[in-house]
Formats: C-alpha cells, structure tokens, sequence
C-alpha cells in the first residue's frame, strides 16, 4: 500500500473500521482505564449542560413568575457546585488518570505491531516501502493512540452535548433546529474540501520529512559522530540535505496554507461564528416579537442550546477530520503488522538430537530486485567438519550464511539438514540450533552478561558461570576496571552512569562469547576476528580449536592465515565457488587462491623472511 492508497479519500465505513480496531484494542488492553475515560469525558458535559441551559431556564423562569429569589440562589450555588466538582474531578484523571492509561495502551499497540513484524522476512528491509512503513509505524503508533483518545474524548463530549441541546430544543422550541442543520451541508462540502486538501498536503511532505528525519538521526546519533567530525564535507552535505528537507516543507506549507486558512476561515468564522448566529437572533426575535409565540426566558435559553448544537456538530466535524487522518495512519500501521512471513515451515519438523550433515544442492539467489548473487552452489559440510569459506568482498559469502540460516531462502536448489530439507524444520528452532557471530554484530544497551545471554537473566549461579566461562574462552579480560559489576556492569553509557563503551574488539569478544555460553551443535562465524590484533586474533583461533573440538564450523574470513587449516577452504567468485579443497590442494593448484595467498602473505611477511605467522583454524 503506497501514498496513493493514503491520499484516496477513505469512506465512512473504512474510517470506522479503523477505529473500531483500535478501540477494540484499547478496551482490551485497559478496560476500567477507558471505561473511565468514557465516562470523564461525559460527565462534564452533562454538568455544563444542566448548569448553562437548564438552570438559566429556570432562574429566568422564576425571575419571570415573581418568585422567591432565595430558590434561585440555592439552585445556582448547587449547580454551580456540582460543576466545580465536576471539573475538579476531569483536571483530576486529565493529570493523573490520562498519563496512566497512555502507557498502556501505546505499550498495547507497539506489542500488537512489534509480534506480527519480528517474524516478518529479512527480505522486508531491503524494501524502501517497508522500511518507511517501519519507521512511520514506529514513530506514529503512539501518536495515533493520542489522537485516539483525543478524538474518543471529544466525540463523548461533544455527541453527549450536542444530543442533550437538541433534545431541548426539540421540547422547548423544535423550529429553531432549521438554523444548523440549514448549513450543515456547505459545512460538510468544505470540511471535506479541507480535508482533502490537507491530506494532499501531509503526502506531499511525507518524503521530505523521513528525510529531514534521517538527517537529524545522522546529527544526534552516536554512530556518526566520529565520522562527521574528521569529515567536515559530508556534515555540510548533511546539513544541506537537512535545509533542503526544510526548504521543501516549507514550500509544501505555503503551496497548502492559503487553501487550509480559507477553508477554515470560511467554515469557522463566517458560517459557524456569523451566519448562523444571526440567522438564530432573526428567527427567535421573529418567534418573540412578530409570533409571540416564545418568552424572553425560552428565547435567551433557546439561543444557547441552539448554539450549543451548531458549535458541536462543528467540532464534531472537526474531530472527524481528525478520525479519517488517525485511520489513514492506523491502515497503514495495520498493513504492516498485517504482512505475513513467507519463511514459514509446514511441517514444523523438531531438529534432531545428534549434529547432521549440511547439503547445500545446486543453490541459486538473488535479492529482490537484484541481480543474482549465487549460482548454482554445492557444498556439503559433514557434522564436527571445519569449512572456510573465502573470497573478496561481494563474493556472496555472507548470502550463503544467510540462506544456511534461513533469514532468507533460495529461488533454486535446496540446502538440507540431517537429510531433511531445512523449510521442514521449526524454523526458530532451526536457527536456535546454529550459533552465529555477524560481522555487523550489535550489542545491546544491557549489561555484559544479558549481552552474552541474549536472553533476560534468571540470576542462578550456574548461569553466571557460564556466562564468566564463555568471555574467558573468547579471551575477554573481566580484570578490567571499568567493569565495575564484572558481568552485571551495563554496556553503552548511553543511559547508565555506570555504563561502560567497549572497544570494537571487545565487543567483538562478547558477540564471540554468546556463541561459546549457547551449545549449538554448528557455528557460523563471519569475520568474527575483523576488529581483533594479530595477537588476539592467534588467540582465538587457539581457543576455537578447544571449544569448537566437537561442533561443525563454517567460517568466513579474507584473512587466509586464519582459515588455512579448514578440512576444506571453499574459494568464492561472483557467487560461484571457483575452487575447493585444502589448503595445500588449493596452493598445489596455483589458482585464485593461492594468488590471494601470495598476496596476503606478502603483507605479513617479515623483511628478509619467507616464514608466513601460522595462525590455526582447528
Ligand atoms: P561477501 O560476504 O562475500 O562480502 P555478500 O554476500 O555480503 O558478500 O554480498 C554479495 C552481493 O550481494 C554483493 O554484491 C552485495 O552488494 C549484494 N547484497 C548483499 N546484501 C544485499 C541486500 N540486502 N540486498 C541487495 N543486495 C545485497
């Protein structure tokens, strides 16, 4: 669904719907919290009602009959009370009810989208539609919530206001209802007019505001800070962006802002404020004067109820402008939690006990829209088997992980596991059962041992030996001072005081640890030694020979001295395999290999030396 869908006019029936959903949903989440939004909403109303109509009515009344001043007195001193309360009490739950209930249900929605899309297919982000949908859901959820509630609390208000003035008028003097609804009509057509107009107008800076928005992530994010100040000329280009962003939203502005104060104008002031006030002082002076029909108590009465119900149905426009603009916004966050996962397993197979073969057949893929990127690729990786694979950058070694762990599947061929093609699996529990350590790795504003984990703590004893035992085996000092809490201190300073900044090796060691604590049968490691020394990468080597004696390990490196001992190196090409075997068969065939070798080999070697520093797989 693009903008053009959101720019279509949505019917009635379509805006209800939406916000049916969201009720539904809102209801569910704090039943007694909307309750009592409900009835706040209604209740001050039904107070300002008898207080401006019903007691006017009768103080004028009496006054008119010659009765005792005293009754008035005490009718407006309790009416007058019972509004003060009632307004207490609304200032009361506006303060302190509302900001309750909001967590709630933002918490409600986000976990309603949040469950659908964290199964959603990787293939999704490399959509733009997606990924603005993504953003716009997550941005706008909770603000859809507010203009919910905003809207719930206005259509109870003004819907309680506008019913009990029209019932009035209908007992007291039903002729004077001719003067709303006479311009209900031109009413409408303008509201719709502006309402057309101002959705045109958000479609238009749409685009420019996600830009202006990713510009300002760009400015305030940690991620680029370093990058923007040792590059002055990519922070103007930024900033330029920026201002251009601006520039085009303000021309979107100006390009809608005459229409929309026209329009505005027009239906508030010079239908809402004037016509219909001075058609509604015409008639009632005709009922009083020409007709005699009407006393000066029911004519002043009359005036305000019948006001009353012209200003409600105003804003009962206006809030439905604000109801087809919050369904806009919920369709779309709807379609999104709506798509379904298309790496879904039928057959939902248990994977089996013991480690089992990997057999990747004749497996071609391509990204959407993109050109191939693998062709036609075979390997077969024997349990407890070490393999490598290599080649530059772009080779498609990444892609093959990615399709080994099903993130995404292929368009050809087929990859099966233990003799059962991977699709049949439990597809969680078929990646559960892989270890993984991503170049991109991320670690989590949590602390170092949630970070190992990767799951929430249940703080046994047994737990946090393990998690010590998996960073010692990746060779990641505890020693250090700035761990304050050794595994309980926070990671990234972003919020805690306490918190700690790994370095990039560092991090890298706590990424390599969550694959030591977990006891995955086979482990995936791309480029898990990127950001490590020499030294400390030799040192991993050596403690992956120990820890990953009995596990299947396929692992991507260009640095060839770190996977010369595989049982077999799987040389890559443009997304083809272009060599396999060992090391010394792969040198012995003086191929691609063996060039990238020599070349590598170069830069390692020591001046006058031909020694090659061996670090070691197995
Ligand atoms: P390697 O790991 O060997 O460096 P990759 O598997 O990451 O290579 O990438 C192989 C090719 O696929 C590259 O040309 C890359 O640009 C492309 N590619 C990678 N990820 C995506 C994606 N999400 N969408 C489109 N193309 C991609």
């Amino acid at each position: 669904m693009g903008r053009k869908q959101d720019a279509k006019k949505m019917s009635a029936r379509e805006v209800l719907t939406q916000q049916w959903f969201l009720a539904k949903l809102c209801f569910s989440a704090s039943p007694k919290g909307m309750a009592l939004h409900l009835f706040e909403s209604i209740k001050l109303q039904v107070s300002i009602f008898f207080e401006s109509i019903w007691v006017m009515n009768y103080v004028l009344g009496v006054a008119e009959r010659g009765e005792s001043w005293g009754k008035i007195v005490w009718c407006m001193v309790l009416f007058m009370l019972a509004v003060a309360l009632s307004t207490v009490t609304f200032s009361y739950y506006m303060q302190s009810g509302l900001p309750k209930l909001k967590p709630v249900l933002y918490r409600a929605f986000r976990m309603h989208i949040y469950t659908r899309m964290k199964d959603l297919d990787l293939q999704c982000y490399d959509q733009t539609d997606f990924y603005q949908k993504f953003i716009l859901a997550a941005e706008e959820s909770d603000v859809c919530i507010d203009r919910f509630l905003d809207t719930t609390e206005l259509y109870c208000a003004k819907g309680t206001n506008f019913l009990l003035s029209f019932g009035y008028c209908i007992f007291v003097n039903p002729l004077i209802l001719i003067v709303p609804f006479l311009f209900l009509p031109l009413e409408l057509r303008l509201a719709a007019k502006e309402n057309s107009c101002s959705v045109a107008s958000r479609m238009e800076r749409l685009p420019f505001e996600q830009k202006r928005e990713y510009q300002n992530r760009v400015f305030y994010l940690a991620d680029y800070a370093k990058d923007l100040r040792l590059n002055p000329k990519m922070k103007e280009k930024c900033r330029n962006d920026f201002q251009d962003s601006q520039t085009e939203i303000r021309r979107v502005h100006k390009k809608y802002g005459k229409r929309l104060v026209f329009y505005a104008a027009f239906r508030d002031a010079l239908i809402g404020g004037c016509a219909k006030e001075i058609s509604a002082w015409m008639l009632l002076l005709y009922q009083l004067l020409v007709q005699g029909t009407l006393s000066f108590a029911h004519m002043l009465v009359s005036f305000r109820a019948v006001d009353y119900v012209g200003n409600s149905m105003t804003m009962l426009l206006n809030g439905y402008k604000k109801m087809l603009e919050n369904s806009a916004y919920i369709r779309r966050i709807r379609s999104l939690a709506d798509m379904e996962p298309s790496i879904v397993s039928e057959k939902n197979l248990p994977m089996p006990q013991n480690p089992g073969e990997f057999d990747v057949s004749h497996v071609s893929f391509s990204y959407q829209g993109a050109g191939r990127v693998l062709h036609d690729i075979s390997i077969r990786i024997r349990p407890k088997q070490k393999i490598a694979l290599v080649g530059y950058n772009g080779s498609g070694k990444t892609t093959l992980v990615k399709l080994l762990l099903r993130l995404y599947d292929p368009q050809e061929g087929s990859i099966r596991y233990n003799g059962t093609d991977i699709r049949d699996y439990e597809v969680t529990a078929y990646r559960h059962s892989i270890g993984c350590v991503f170049q991109d790795f991320k670690i989590y504003a949590a602390t170092l041992k949630e970070n190992v984990l990767m799951d929430v703590s249940k703080n046994t004893k047994e737990e946090s030996y393990e998690v010590e035992k998996a960073l010692y085996d990746a060779h990641f000092t505890l020693k250090d001072q700035r761990l304050l809490y050794q595994i309980e201190t926070p990671l990234t300073a972003e919020f805690e005081k306490d918190g700690v900044n790994l370095s990039g090796g560092e991090m890298q060691k706590a990424a390599i640890a969550r694959t030591l604590y977990r006891r995955q049968k086979a482990v995936i490691m791309d480029e898990p030694s990127s950001a490590l020394d020499p030294l400390a990468e030799y040192q991993l080597n050596q403690e992956m020979n120990e820890t990953a004696k009995e596990k299947t390990v396929i692992f991507i490196s260009h640095r060839l001295s770190a996977t010369r001992d595989a049982d077999c190196i799987y040389m890559m090409e443009h997304g083809r395999v272009i060599e396999k075997g060992s090391h010394e068969e792969l040198m012995e065939l003086s191929g691609k290999y063996a060039a990238m070798w020599e070349v590598q080999a170069g830069l390692y070697r020591q001046p006058g030396s031909n020694e090659v520093p061996e670090l070691h797989l197995k």
